[in-house]
């Protein structure tokens, strides 16, 4: 754990008592703090209670009396749609609104340090799309490479809940944009933007709200080395404005299909190909057609920039090429399943939007398609161009005749369920098809998250094969 420094003695009211709540807590009190525990959830609270803590109504007139921050988890809107009611009263009262990631740049260096060899180091993954590949990607070359490693996040552990640094240990940490929109210091050594498309739009008022949020982790006094995914607008802006011109190297541009060749430093893929280029030089080559963790264009802009974050951390190309091979993946994006009878079955649950279900239907051919839920706003028009290799869609879920509407010249069938869905598409499925869930939506109509639709996916998957065999 870290103790959050800079609050001894004082009062911190922490509101929202998830995972990065409750390791807040711990943290401040770690920190001589006393932290004043609110969720509007009586079974979060409860959790919190079995852990020893006492809950305080942050709603009560005055509850604030005395309190020298407030910290947000990352659920809670301050702003968009509409303020919560709790953050809505310490933006009137003024009290310093903060989260967990704000914490942890606060308190993780001290005066121990002065005695380490090697300065640890955090390198920040932000972006739309591939976070949590790219962060445990990183994660995983350092660990082949033998580096002491912690990785933290957006990925399922709280950032305070991680170790005191060792000597020369690098963190990683995955921010979603809500995390980097609030937290008040944000201070990575190396920062990743991997890319932007439409995203949380309500909750940041908009397309310029969402980029504004990510952007704020490239600040001024910001990263010591910057890699940008360049093949959106934004981010050709944001590595526009980070660097002195095109061959200034402390930005990396990365690139999924173009040729980045006129810059200082970058790292693309094209064809199946990763290749890094330096002044105008190519200093590596790697192929990485034949990475099974690693499937589709979109994992290969992953795989550029977790590459170009490690060569910043002074790893060499045929050590990285050698980890990203034994990278096996992560579970519900890109996940191969298994093979039955000459079909694969893919499980990217974690598609919830058009852009990553866009990526997963350019990865694979003669797709049988499940996909529906809670759809997202525009639905699934946008994947109209991608269609092509669609052999036929399996709709569950609300949005599923929504959907029906959208496809086009696609056929369809309207299943409600996944184990429908599966159940059908293994019957209709010729040798070499891929049986691929990438859902284009959100899971909350059916499932409480898009890990249990994964799930369920994959134990229809084995309910078909048990019925083959
Ligand atoms: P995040 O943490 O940003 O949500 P994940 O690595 O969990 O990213 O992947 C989320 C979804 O996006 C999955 O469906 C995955 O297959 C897809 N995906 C992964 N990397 C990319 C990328 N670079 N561009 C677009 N989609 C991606």
């Amino acid at each position: 754990m870290i103790p959050v420094k800079g609050y001894a003695g004082q009062k911190v009211a922490v509101l929202g008592l998830g995972r990065s709540g409750l390791a807040t807590a711990h943290a401040l009190v770690a920190g001589e703090a006393t932290p004043l525990l609110w969720d509007d959830s009586a079974e979060a609270r409860a959790n919190a209670e079995a852990e020893g803590f006492f809950c305080t109504d942050l709603t009560r007139a005055g509850a604030f009396d005395g309190v020298a921050a407030l910290i947000v988890s990352p659920g809670i809107p301050h702003c968009y749609p509409t303020p919560n009611k709790i953050i809505a009263r310490a933006l009137e009262l003024g009290l310093p609104i903060d989260n967990d990631i704000g914490l942890f740049f606060r308190s993780f260096a001290g005066p121990e340090w002065d005695d380490l060899d090697t300065t640890p180091r955090v390198v920040c993954v932000t972006g739309s799309n591939g976070k949590s590949t790219t962060t445990a990607l990183i994660h995983h070359i350092l660990e082949v490479a033998g580096r002491a490693t912690q990785m933290a996040g957006n990925i399922g552990r709280g950032v305070l809940d991680i170790e005191p640094a060792q000597d020369g240990e690098v963190i990683v940490l995955e921010l979603s944009s809500y995390q980097t929109e609030l937290a008040r210091s944000l201070t990575p050594d190396v920062a990743v933007f991997t890319n932007l498309s439409p995203d949380h739009l309500d909750r940041h008022n908009g397309m310029g709200g969402y980029f504004a949020a990510k952007r704020r982790l490239f600040a001024e006094g910001g990263p010591d080395r910057a890699i940008v995914g360049v093949d959106e607008l934004e981010g050709q802006f944001l590595a526009n404005q980070l660097s002195e011109g095109a061959q200034d190297d402390r930005v990396i541009r990365i690139s999924s299909g173009q040729k980045l060749e006129g810059f200082g430093w970058s790292v693309f893929a094209r064809k199946g190909f990763l290749a890094e280029w330096r002044r105008g030089k190519q200093v590596a080559s790697i192929d990485l057609r034949a990475i099974n963790g690693l499937p589709g264009a979109h994992n290969h802009q992953n795989a550029c920039a977790a590459y170009a974050a490690c060569r910043t951390l002074g790893l060499g190309p045929k050590l990285i090429e050698g980890a990203l091979q034994s990278f096996a993946g992560l579970p519900h994006r890109s996940q191969m399943i298994g093979e039955i009878a000459g079909v694969r079955y893919v499980n990217d649950s974690k598609a919830t939007n058009v852009d990553s279900a866009s990526k997963a239907l350019q990865a694979f051919a003669n797709i049988r398609w499940i996909a529906g839920g809670m759809g997202k706003d525009g639905g699934i028009a946008a994947l109209v161009p991608d269609l092509g290799a669609v052999v036929k869609a399996y709709l569950i879920g609300h949005s599923a005749r929504d959907f029906a509407l959208q496809l086009g010249d696609t056929p369809y069938e309207i299943c409600e369920t996944m184990a429908r869905a599966v159940a059908l598409a293994a019957q209709e499925a010729m040798p070499g098809d891929v049986v691929l869930l990438a859902p284009a939506a959100a899971s909350f109509d059916q499932y409480p998250n898009f890990e249990k639709r994964g799930e369920d996916f994959i134990s229809q998957v084995q309910i078909a094969q048990a019925k083959r065999t």
